[in-house]
């Protein structure tokens, strides 16, 4: 603890360390002289998935710099450090600080992860103390205004959120169009780069540690050693200071190219025309109005096109938001379901990137050194794997939530197990997102370097996700048969034949035994 003498407070505000809002709803509103402000460091929140220390040191020094700034403002924080304080679990930090200042009572805003609200909520009660939950203002919508929207929708497609949104929002509308005449341009947005690669544009900013972080990389070096993930290059954003120059580079930079090849991937290229702003805006560094703003107005002074203007603004406006949604609503059930019955171990090779699949290699690899991968590696090239495979859907869960810097579950989750795993059924896609390797080899040149060939369904060359899709189509095909869009692949996978199809399935099997975790 900080040094504070045990002091009766009027209200402990807890912040958690994706809260680090600088205009904290209930920090602008406290009275340092009667209500103080808990924050804790926790092992429980680095372990009980296998975390990145990369995602660690983010964390933790995105934590530090903020109390810094609060106690800089004269606020009194409460902060327990991780290498200073016995406690294992946010509940029990919490209720040792709540057990030394007695406060009246509790406030804060509502946690992401259904866990932690969970573990906060018990522990307050547990001490006989009023708990405030106020809504998070960082989201464009509350969880109340979002169930009212979900209503009895039974399958509640991101498209139509996504232009509620819009109008409700005024972004790119025209009156009560969309503006260019079209909601979508995702025709435009789904290029690949050809055989010249991509084309060239700076490199995203990079931020070398400063001294805070130095020493919360030093502490994750000893306190997590056998912890996936490297640290040597860590650079990502930890204050809002810098994660506005990454969002100011980014709309200077990359917007431009961001909407034709948000889908392409490249050797070497983990980070290409993305943003990287995913881990600024989850931990609350950025405001995801300022981004919006900032993309309209790079579409207003003609630095973007309107398609990949709009590719982004959907990104951040729906999806984002949608996600979340989706996840307040659905806890705890959702983090349950399995409609596919997928049972099996998650490959051992995602914790080393040690396998001869060059796509998976690339991801993995990337992963593991800045425990990033962009949307189309995550859902297309180790989600798809896991699918076709059969992973069971928790384990993928638990995976993600472990190794990108920008895991939090209440965006993690639904990615995951909605729209990569098909675990809900068909609540968040509408379809399971599968595609065998010719799908990879379309959208990069992972395909050029591997011994596989993704063409081949059997035999001792097969890509393995070629002979996946095959078996996972044979597998799944009573539930998806009846599909309105799912006609050509029926058609396709008819047209292999008896002899084909038995090859496929008996080394499909294989593939499947050979990942045994
Ligand atoms: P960009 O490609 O530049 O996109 C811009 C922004 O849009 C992102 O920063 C992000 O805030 C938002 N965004 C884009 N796609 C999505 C989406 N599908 N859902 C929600 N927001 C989106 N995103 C996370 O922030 N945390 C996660 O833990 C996470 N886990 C995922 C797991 C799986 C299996 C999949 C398929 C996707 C996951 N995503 C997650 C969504 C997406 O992949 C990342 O937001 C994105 O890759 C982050 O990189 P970026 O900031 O460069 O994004
Ligand atoms: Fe991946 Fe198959 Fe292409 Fe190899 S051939 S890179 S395994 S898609």
């Amino acid at each position: 603890m900080s040094g504070q003498a045990a002091t009766r407070v009027r209200t402990l505000i807890v912040v958690l360390g994706d809260q680090l809002d600088r205009s904290h709803a209930l920090i602008d509103r406290l009275d340092p002289g009667r209500d103080c402000v808990f924050m804790a460091e926790v092992r429980e929140e680095s372990t009980h998935v296998w975390s990145h220390r990369a995602r660690i040191v983010l964390f933790l020094s995105a934590m530090r710099h903020f109390r810094d700034e609060l106690q800089a403002r004269g606020i009194d924080v409460r902060y327990l450090e991780l290498d200073r304080h016995g406690h294992a679990s946010l509940g029990a930090a919490l209720g040792s600080v709540l057990d030394d200042c007695k406060p009246q009572s509790v406030a804060m805003l509502q946690a992401g992860d259904y866990r932690v609200q969970q573990a906060i909520s018990q522990t307050v009660s547990s001490r006989g103390l009023p708990l405030d939950i106020e809504p998070d203002p960082h989201f464009l919508i509350d969880s109340r205004e979002f169930e009212s929207w979900l209503g009895t929708r039974s399958q509640p497609r991101m498209e139509h959120f996504y232009r509620f949104m819009r109008k409700r929002n005024g972004i790119l509308m025209q009156d009560d169009r969309p503006l260019g005449g079209a909601w979508n341009f995702d025709r435009d947005n789904r290029r690949s780069f050809g055989k010249q690669g991509p084309p060239g544009a700076p490199a995203a900013l990079s931020f070398a540690p400063d001294a805070t972080t130095r020493q919360v990389i030093r502490l994750v070096r000893r306190e997590f050693p056998d912890h996936p993930g490297e640290l040597d290059g860590f650079d990502w954003p930890v204050t809002p200071r810098q994660a506005d120059e990454l969002l100011q580079d980014f709309m200077a930079h990359r917007l431009s190219l961001f909407g034709p090849y948000q889908d392409a991937m490249w050797c070497n290229e983990p980070f290409l025309y993305h943003s990287l702003l995913s881990a600024s805006l989850n931990l609350k560094l950025l405001d995801p109005r300022a981004v919006l703003r900032m993309a309209v107005q790079a579409l207003q002074e003609g630095a973007a096109p309107l398609s990949g203007v709009e590719g982004f603004i959907r990104q951040i406006l729906g999806w984002r938001e949608y996600v979340r949604g989706i996840y307040q609503a659905k806890m705890p059930a959702y983090a349950d379901m399995n409609a596919l019955a997928a049972d099996r171990e998650l490959p051992a090779f995602f914790w080393t990137g040690a396998t001869d699949m060059a796509c998976l290699r690339e991801a993995l690899e990337q992963t593991l050194r800045f425990g990033y991968a962009h949307h189309i590696q995550r859902l297309m090239v180790t989600g798809l794997y896991c699918l076709l495979l059969g992973v069971t859907p928790r384990k993928v869960h638990e995976w993600y939530l472990a190794v990108y810097v920008d895991a939090v579950e209440w965006v993690e989750l639904p990615n995951t197990l909605g729209m990569s795993q098909y675990a809900d059924g068909g609540y968040l896609a509408s379809k399971p997102y599968v595609a065998t390797g010719k799908y990879i080899q379309r959208m990069s040149n992972y395909c050029a370097g591997c011994r596989y060939d993704p063409a081949q369904a059997s035999g001792e060359d097969a890509c393995p996700f070629t002979t996946l899709y095959w078996d996972f189509l044979a597998r799944h095909r009573q539930r998806f048969a009846r599909h309105p869009r799912t006609a050509l692949q029926w058609r396709n996978l008819d047209r292999l034949g008896c002899t084909q199809l038995k090859a496929i399935r008996t080394q499909a099997d294989v593939l499947r035994n050979a990942c045994t975790g």
